[in-house]
């Protein structure tokens, strides 16, 4: 197998981003995926913002547009949020894998499927030397030579460890299905709060608008949960609530989602990108605008540094330092406000719709919603209403006990 400049390992959204911009560059690019087929299995639910359509360069995948939410309390309260216009989409995640690798190989990038990235072998000592990686393809062990090595293998990446780049602070376990259902809301999200089936998180149900709803569960791994637990007790809530059996699942997700901002992300020689390096919306575990975004960061620093030769960890910093200028702030933030909500009681919750409903402020959340900035939109409430924080007292005490000193410029806007 000859040299190649980038290895990339995983052709989800993030590495086969990075591919298509690098090929496009005009470097030599392999990119490894250890199933058979792009894009499966499907683990997401599929919803995305305008900015993932306009980076993938195509609107095929999607399915259904959204024009709002409906946000169901542990009480089953509810306060609902409707734009009136195209607020999100939801897309066959399969098939937005799948285009992405397409247009990567009509760039030149090698696709490899079927190729299990194992080890490293080798790591050069010099800024323009090579890596050697072992791998297992579908004939067998295999050897690869690169300059540079990116993990964008998902949340349990084997490139980070190998590349001994630490891991996410938090993997919330996640459990999804997909259920043939027609009666719920077509062009509506629905999340679900509560302590029950969702501590620390929340659950959704998501149509996906050929007669399916995707409707899953993240949580806190710490109350002791089993995602596959929240989500029986979602399907259970649904049940009252449409006052019949849900059907069977016809498609099963067990996965995680990254949480927390992971210190650094390249060294010598080596990058990552998207869930490998926890590029995940903190609020919503979102992390495909996140992971293309900074796909099109690496592209950048990757190809000048191909460019002169110097594939030193000093010089792969600059990605780390143009990720953090572009969305460290509202990673920040969005850890700062999740922390917040992780101590908030079913109670809390329950009063927090209440308020909201009672106030003016849906029509600031439906003005300014935005799903990959959601704390631009808490901001804007807490400067409407800054007295929505001493709503939870006791959420807030024990919150500043466990973070001193973390909060005011935030809870300032
Ligand atoms: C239940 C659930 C629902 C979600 N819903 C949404 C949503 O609605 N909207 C949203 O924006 N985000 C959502 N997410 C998050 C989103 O799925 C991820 O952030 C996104 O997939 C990250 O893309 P990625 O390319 O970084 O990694 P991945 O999509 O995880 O791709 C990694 C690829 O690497 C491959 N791979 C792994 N190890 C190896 C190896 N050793 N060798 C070769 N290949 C390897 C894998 O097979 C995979 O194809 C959801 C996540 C979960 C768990």
């Amino acid at each position: 197998m000859p040299t190649t400049d980038v290895v990339i390992v995983g052709a989800g959204p993030s590495g086969s981003t990075l591919a298509y911009h690098l090929a496009k560059k005009g470097w030599s690019v392999t990119l490894l995926e250890e199933h058979p087929l792009i894009g499966r299995p499907v683990q997401c639910a599929g919803l995305v913002s305008q900015r993932v359509l306009d980076m993938a360069g195509t609107s095929k995948m999607v399915q259904r547009p959204m024009g709002g939410a409906i946000v169901w309390g542990p009480s089953m309260g509810k306060i609902e949020f409707a734009a009136g216009e195209t607020r999100a989409h939801v897309i066959s995640r399969e098939m937005l894998d799948f285009l992405l690798a397409e247009r990567a190989a009509r760039a030149g990038v090698q696709v490899l499927t079927g190729w299990k990235f194992k080890d490293i072998r080798e790591r050069p000592n010099t800024p323009d030397g090579k890596v050697v990686l072992g791998a297992e393809s579908p004939t067998g062990p295999a050897e690869l030579t690169t300059r540079l090595l990116v993990g964008s293998d998902g949340v349990a990446s084997t490139v980070a460890r190998k590349l001994r780049l630490r891991r996410p602070i938090e993997i919330l376990p996640a459990f999804e299905a997909d259920l043939p259902f027609r009666d719920a809301p077509q062009d509506q999200v629905e999340i679900y709060l509560g302590r029950d089936l969702a501590p620390g998180f929340f659950g959704w149900s998501i149509p996906d608008g050929e007669g399916n709803v995707r409707v899953g569960v993240g949580l806190n791994a710490r109350n002791g949960l089993l995602a596959l637990d929240g989500y029986r007790e979602l399907v259970r809530r649904m049940e009252r609530r449409y006052g019949r059996k849900l059907p069977s699942p016809i498609r099963t997700i067990v996965s995680g989602i990254p949480v927390g901002q992971v210190p650094v992300i390249s060294t010598d020689h080596g990058l990552l990108v998207g869930d490998a390096a926890a590029q995940v919306k903190p609020l919503s575990g979102g992390g495909i605008f996140t992971g293309m975004r900074a796909a099109e960061l690496a592209a950048g620093v990757a190809s000048a540094a191909l460019e002169e030769g110097n594939l030193s960890a000093q010089r792969l910093r600059e990605y780390d330092r143009q990720w953090a200028h572009e969305m460290g702030d509202e990673m920040d933030r969005a850890l700062f406000f999740r922390r917040l909500f992780v101590q908030l009681s079913d109670a809390d919750l329950d009063r927090l719709l209440e308020v909201l409903k009672e106030s003016k402020l849906i029509s600031t959340i439906v003005a300014f919603g935005d799903i990959d900035f959601p704390t631009l939109t808490i901001r804007e409430l807490l400067g409407q209403s800054p007295s929505l924080v001493h709503l939870f007292p006791k959420a807030l005490s024990a919150f500043f006990r466990r973070k001193r000193g973390l909060a005011p410029d935030v809870l300032a806007g």
